[in-house]
C-alpha cells in the first residue's frame, strides 16, 4: 500500500529553503492569528473579524480578507457544507466533537506517526501524494476516560490519493469533498513553504468515517530530525498505539 517512492515533479526548491515550521492558518481562529498575514491578535485591541461565511478563520483587516479569498473560497464552501450536514444530527455532531478533542490533544503523536509512516525525513514529497488511514475504536470505558484517552488505535496504513478517493467515494459525496478540501489546504500551505499538511483519515470500526483531518507538517529539516531522534519505521501503527494514552 505504501508508495513512499512516489515523487512529485511539481514540488519547488522553495520547500528546501524553509527553516522554521510554518503555522497552519486554517486554525487561525484557535491560534488567534490572521488567516492571511499571520499577524497575532494582541489582547486589548479590537478583535479580528471572522469570515462571515464559515466563521472558522479570522482576519486582521479587510485587505487581508480580500487577498485571502481566492485561496479560501474552496475550503470555506466545504466548511459551510460540512456544517450544514450536521444540522439536525446532534449525535453525529457530538461524536465529531469528541473526536476533535481527542485529535487535538494527541496531535504531536499523530504528526510523528505520519512522518514515520511516509518516511518524510527521507521522502519529503510523499506528503503531497499520500495520506494515512487510521482506524479507531471508542474504548469500552470511554465515558469515564478523559478526552485524550477515549479512543484506541487498532489499524493503520498509508494510502495514495487515488486509493483514498476510492475509499471515500464509498462514503458518499461528502467524503470526496473533505478529501478535496484537505488537498486544497495542503497546496495552500506548500505555497507558503513547508511540507504542507498531513492528511489523516480516521474511521471508527473501519466502516463509518469519523473525520478527515489535517495536521501541519514541520519543515523538511525538522521532519528529518524528528525521525532521526525516534523512527517508528514500518512499526508506526504499533508505536502510535503504545504512545497514546
Ligand atoms: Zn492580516
Ligand atoms: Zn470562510
Amino acid at each position: 500500500m505504501s508508495t513512499s517512492t512516489d515523487t512529485n515533479p511539481t514540488s519547488t526548491p522553495k520547500e528546501d529553503e524553509q527553516q522554521k515550521d510554518p503555522k497552519w492558518k486554517g486554525q487561525s481562529r484557535t491560534l488567534k492569528i490572521c488567516h492571511w498575514c499571520a499577524k497575532k491578535q494582541e489582547p486589548g485591541v479590537k478583535p479580528f473579524q471572522a469570515c462571515a461565511k464559515c466563521k472558522e478563520v479570522i482576519y486582521c483587516s479587510k485587505e487581508c480578507q480580500v487577498a485571502s479569498w481566492p485561496h479560501h473560497k474552496g475550503p470555506c464552501k466545504s466548511a459551510v457544507e460540512s456544517k450544514k450536514q450536521l444540522e439536525g444530527k446532534p449525535e453525529l455532531a457530538q461524536q465529531i466533537a469528541v473526536f476533535k478533542k481527542w485529535h487535538s490533544t494527541n496531535v504531536d503523536l499523530l504528526r510523528h506517526a505520519f512522518i514515520c509512516a511516509l518516511d518524510l525525513g527521507h521522502n519529503p514529497t510523499a506528503a503531497t501524494t499520500n495520506l494515512i488511514f487510521i482506524a479507531l475504536t471508542l474504548k469500552p470505558d470511554h465515558a469515564t476516560q478523559p478526552a485524550r484517552a477515549k479512543y484506541t488505535v487498532h489499524n493503520g496504513f498509508t494510502l495514495t490519493d487515488a486509493e483514498a478517493r476510492d475509499m471515500l467515494g464509498a462514503q458518499g459525496p461528502q467524503g470526496l469533498q473533505m478529501l478535496e478540501n484537505a488537498r486544497q489546504n495542503s497546496e495552500f500551505m506548500r505555497k507558503k513553504g513547508g511540507l504542507g499538511l498531513a492528511r489523516l483519515l480516521l474511521m471508527e470500526n473501519e466502516k463509518k468515517m469519523v473525520d478527515f483531518t489535517t495536521i501541519v507538517l514541520p519543515s523538511k529539516e525538522n521532519a528529518r530530525l524528528a525521525q532521526e531522534k525516534e523512527d517508528w519505521g514500518e512499526d508506526w501503527i504499533e508505536q502510535l498505539r503504545l504512545a497514546l494514552p
